[in-house]
């Protein structure tokens, strides 16, 4: 009687080619399958499912307890916002200055230096004070808080915390975002009973928060609760996207907060097609065209 690993031993040469292209299949296939479910810009998305009104709040179980709520009590926040830093000169109106004229770098629309961009702040996060309504239209209320890590600073100078939060808020409502396909509509608020909140970090703040997931100070992610958008992107962009930072930006609020809302990564449908917002673009089109928005057409 032979041995149950007779067989396997007894492969012909094109049996053992066979065995060992299935092995290497097998393991891509795990691996891209790993990859996928620890990728950085997309770990598993929340519980919460579009639709469920029950769902986003009590069950969206954030994997780090609420770091930023923690670090950015709204009284923290000064009354100036994270741009009202005294130090960075964030007035208007001193155009001598060269603090005030560095500060200015940060309302850029045109992608800067990653050398720009602050490789750390102080690590706490302040909230964007004030509101921003919801649109009028049907669907539930989804609120989200922007906060911005104290001490960032974009070519030496602090970042415009105000028009920061009306891009995100601008991305949130427009249109072609989630609001239409998901039956959402976001409020911007700037107290810790937000759902969601949309993280500014410099990259050394977005490893931390977005620990285990390896965003190596480059990339973002969504984690816990938080969209957590690495700064030196925010203000650098992505080869994929260019030149075009308000498209990347668009891109980068869509996919982190599409996590947030339950969508999981996409692959290209197609060579020259258009790339659904939650492929990974940031890394690769894979073939695609850039694509922004969850809806384009909307
Ligand atoms: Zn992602």
């Amino acid at each position: 009687m032979l041995p149950a690993t007779a067989p396997t031993l007894r492969l012909t040469r094109r049996g053992r080619l066979v065995a060992s292209a299935t092995a290497v299949v097998l393991l891509l296939l795990v691996g891209g399958w790993v990859a996928g479910r620890s990728s950085p810009d997309g770990p598993a998305p929340p519980q919460g499912t579009a639709g469920d009104p029950a769902a986003i709040s009590p069950t969206v179980q954030p994997r780090i307890p609420r770091i930023a709520a923690a670090d950015a009590a709204p009284e923290d926040a000064p009354a100036g916002g994270a741009g009202s830093d005294p130090a960075g000169g964030a007035e208007s109106g001193a155009g001598s200055d060269p603090a005030a004229a560095a500060g200015a770098a940060s309302n850029t629309t045109v992608p800067v230096a990653e050398s720009e961009v602050a490789q750390a702040g102080t690590g706490r996060l302040v909230a964007v004070p004030g509101t921003r309504s919801e649109t009028d239209q049907a669907g539930r209320l989804v609120s989200y808080r922007v906060l911005i890590e104290e001490g960032l600073t974009v070519a030496g100078g602090p970042v415009d915390g105000a028009l920061l939060a009306e891009t995100v808020h601008g991305i949130l409502t427009a249109p072609q975002g989630w609001q239409g396909l998901d039956g959402v509509r976001f409020r911007g608020v700037d107290g810790p009973q937000a759902d969601v909140d949309v993280v500014i970090a410099a990259p050394n703040t977005v490893d931390r928060l977005c620990a285990p997931l390896g965003t190596g100070g480059q990339l973002s992610c969504f984690n816990g609760s938080a969209a957590v958008l690495n700064a030196r992107r925010w203000f650098a962009g992505a080869a994929t996207y260019g030149q075009d930072l308000v498209a990347y930006r668009t891109y980068l609020v869509s996919h982190e907060v599409g996590h947030y809302l339950g969508h999981q990564h996409q692959d290209c449908p197609g060579q020259g097609l258009p790339a659904p917002v939650m492929v990974q673009q940031t890394k690769s089109l894979d073939g695609c065209l850039a694509n922004p928005w969850p809806n384009p057409a909307g």
